[in-house]
């Protein structure tokens, strides 16, 4: 039975990380131990249907080397702090991360494996043992169009995304509501009252947006009735570091080479949860738009064709209609004007779950049945640290 370690696993993508694996019965037939770097010692999670036992000590590497399987959702942070002393110390295990610290190293690879099961099964054959899902926007662009990119007809693209305030993490998602919350508290009486205009309303929302005690300590601005269109650190030629991720996560996962050009604008939006981005696709050649959206809804079983209509649109494509739902959406799938190889869709995913936690418990399945089918081969655990 393989022993797996989990650490980050109260955070948002850690606590749907368990409970995508507590519904589909991932559990069973595994040793789990949890881990915390705030309250070792503390109660484990509850609600998994077993006694999760006492938390140990993220940083403690000689009790995470016993593991055969190491799964964070803690962040970059605690990678860079942890991972380099395991490897030190000789732990030859499987590190599953949802963090970016490791995903850009040469002998990592990028799980996404609807999309890249070839790319995965070549890392296993070849003995890599460090996993990391992709950016969650990144994920989310490539399971809505790996039937393009499959098909070779993507000469390159741009995205414009609409990301939402969860991406950033449980403590940004709390601070989006309770800017709503001041919000809805600042309009109250100018809604109340019949007759006050439209304006009025206004002027209320501008005041409290402006007003030094608005919560803002996580965003550094206001998200709720406004946008974002800056997320990340500046990197190189003008853009944000969320925005360089498509162009270098995307490729990497692809297994692309030479790379297919992507850039973009990545914004924040005062959605609670799901990503949405809006794309335009330069085809290397005209294709009908049928074939076009067979291609698109036939690359895997977690994607759904929008159609292009104001109902379906305002019905399916949506981060409220999306929540929660492990399909992928894409709609408003036309071409451009610019002519019969410009085509134009508009996805929309639930960003914690194919963005984040389910490459993560999907790769830990994977690695699970290669150690099974390893046996003897399953990877030696370090002598304790
Ligand atoms: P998060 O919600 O901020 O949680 C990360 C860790 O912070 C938790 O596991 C917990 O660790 C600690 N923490 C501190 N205060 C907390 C609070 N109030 N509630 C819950 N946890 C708190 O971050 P996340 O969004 O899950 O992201 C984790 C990693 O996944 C990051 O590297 C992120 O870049 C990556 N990622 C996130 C998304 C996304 O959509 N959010 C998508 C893809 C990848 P302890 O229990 O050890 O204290």
């Amino acid at each position: 039975m393989p022993d797996i370690g989990f650490v980050g696993w109260r955070g948002l993508v850690g606590s749907v990380l368990l409970e995508r694996m507590r519904e589909e019965g991932d559990f069973a037939g595994i040793a789990p131990a949890f881990y915390s770097t705030s309250a070792p010692g503390g109660p484990g999670p509850s609600g998994l249907g077993f006694d999760s036992g006492r938390l140990g000590d993220a940083h403690d590497v000689g009790a995470l080397s016993r593991h055969d399987v190491i799964v964070t959702c803690q962040g970059g942070d605690y990678t860079r702090a942890v991972h380099p002393h395991l490897r030190a110390a000789g732990w030859n295990g499987y590190w599953i991360d949802a963090a970016s610290a490791l995903r850009m190293e040469p002998g990592t690879v990028l799980v996404l494996d609807p999309v890249n099961a070839d790319v995965i099964a070549e890392g296993l054959a070849r003995g890599r043992r460090d996993f990391c899902g992709a950016n969650c926007t990144v994920s989310l662009l490539l399971m809505a169009l790996a039937g393009l990119f499959r098909a070779g007809l993507v000469e390159w693209m741009t995205t414009m995304s609409y990301q939402a305030a969860s991406g950033a993490g449980a403590a940004h998602m709390r601070e989006l509501a309770a800017q709503m919350a001041a919000v809805g508290e600042a309009v109250r009486a100018p809604l109340a009252d019949p007759a006050s205009s439209a304006l009025a309303v206004d002027q209320s929302v501008r005041e409290v947006l402006a007003d030094d005690g608005f919560p803002r300590s996580r965003f550094g601005a206001p998200l709720a009735a406004s946008l974002l269109p800056w997320i990340d650190r500046p990197v190189d030629g003008g853009r944000s570091r969320e925005e360089g991720k498509a162009f270098e996560e995307g490729n990497k996962i692809l297994g692309n080479e030479p790379p297919v050009p992507i850039d973009g604008v990545c914004v924040r939006v005062g959605s609670m949860r799901c990503h949405a981005q809006a794309c335009t696709v330069k085809l290397r050649e005209d294709r009908p738009l049928d074939e076009i959206e067979a291609l698109i809804g036939g690359a895997h079983d977690w994607v759904r064709v929008v159609e292009n209509t104001p109902e379906a649109t305002l019905a399916e494509l949506t981060p409220a209609a999306v929540s929660g739902r492990l399909e992928v959406a894409v709609g408003r799938v036309r071409k451009l004007r610019m002519g019969g190889e410009y085509l134009t869709a508009f996805s929309v995913g639930d960003q914690l779950l194919w963005g984040a936690a389910e490459p993560l418990r999907r790769m830990l399945g994977i690695v699970r049945s290669h150690l099974g089918e390893a046996g003897a081969r399953r990877p030696a655990r370090a002598e304790a640290a």
